[in-house]
């Protein structure tokens, strides 16, 4: 569903991404793991449109370098990134509700929409009345959740969600995502993360970025490694 071919990005002449080749299909879970600066947000920008790209990056067929970064979402991408970017005098759940708002969706889709997203992350409920300026950064990481997946109907790209959680916080954030592969298993999943075990026990892949390229792409099931054909 997702294609990256012969991806290069460079930013002020720097090599950022280097030679980046990968396909994800539909219903995956992928952890996209590295040390620092290894090149996994500049990945997760580019799917987005944040980069100057040179390569492919297709989704569904279509050449996303021909779509514009805001009409990504469109079709049906939900990005959350590492810092969340939330805008702290609106309320949570209209920080939520924007994309919906964005992409001119109906009301009853964008109700059905906020209520899986409800159901994926209860916590968001109470949130929700809160100006987006007074909830704990580990509850920000809750609400960009929250908003990503009101594009999300197809691809779900998280930067480090569990970056500096509280350990209760982390459990919720990962109960989260389980709930979210039982109620919608079509979507697929790319979560970054410097530590790789943390990701392990969600991904069936673990796409490993070292220095701007792709040094391993293994799957992993039950326990089992290999790497894909
Ligand atoms: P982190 O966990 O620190 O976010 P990362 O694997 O996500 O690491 P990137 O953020 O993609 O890595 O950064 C890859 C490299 O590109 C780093 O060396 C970073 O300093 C550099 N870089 C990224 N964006 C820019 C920018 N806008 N200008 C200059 N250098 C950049």
């Amino acid at each position: 569903m997702l294609e990256l071919q012969s991806v290069h990005v460079s930013i002020s002449g720097i090599s950022i991404l280097r030679d980046i080749s990968f396909r994800a299909g539909q219903s995956e879970t992928i952890a996209l793991v590295g040390h620092n600066g290894a090149g996994k947000t500049t990945t997760l920008r580019t799917i987005m449109g944040f980069t100057q790209t040179r390569g492919s990056v297709t989704f569904e067929g279509r050449d996303l370098i021909k779509v514009a970064p805001h009409d990504r979402p469109g079709l049906g991408i939900g990005y959350a990134p590492e810092d969340r970017r939330l805008f702290s005098g609106f309320t949570v759940e209209e920080n939520i509700l924007l994309p919906a708002r964005i992409a001119g969706l109906s009301p009853s889709e964008t109700a059905k929409r906020r209520d899986r997203a409800y159901s994926v992350l209860p916590e968001l409920k109470t949130l929700a009345p809160r100006p987006a300026g007074s909830v704990s950064g580990g509850q920000g990481k809750m609400v960009a959740l929250g908003r990503a997946l009101m594009s999300a109907t197809r691809l779900l790209l998280l930067d480090e969600p569990f970056q500096g959680l509280a350990p209760v916080l982390a459990n919720t954030y990962a109960a989260a995502l389980r709930r979210l592969h039982e109620l919608a298993p079509e979507i697929s999943v790319i979560i970054t993360e410097s530590n790789p075990e943390l990701l392990e026990r969600f991904a069936n892949r673990v796409i490993t970025m070292e220095r701007g390229a792709i040094a391993s792409d293994r799957i992993v099931q039950q326990g089992a490694a290999q790497t894909p054909a």
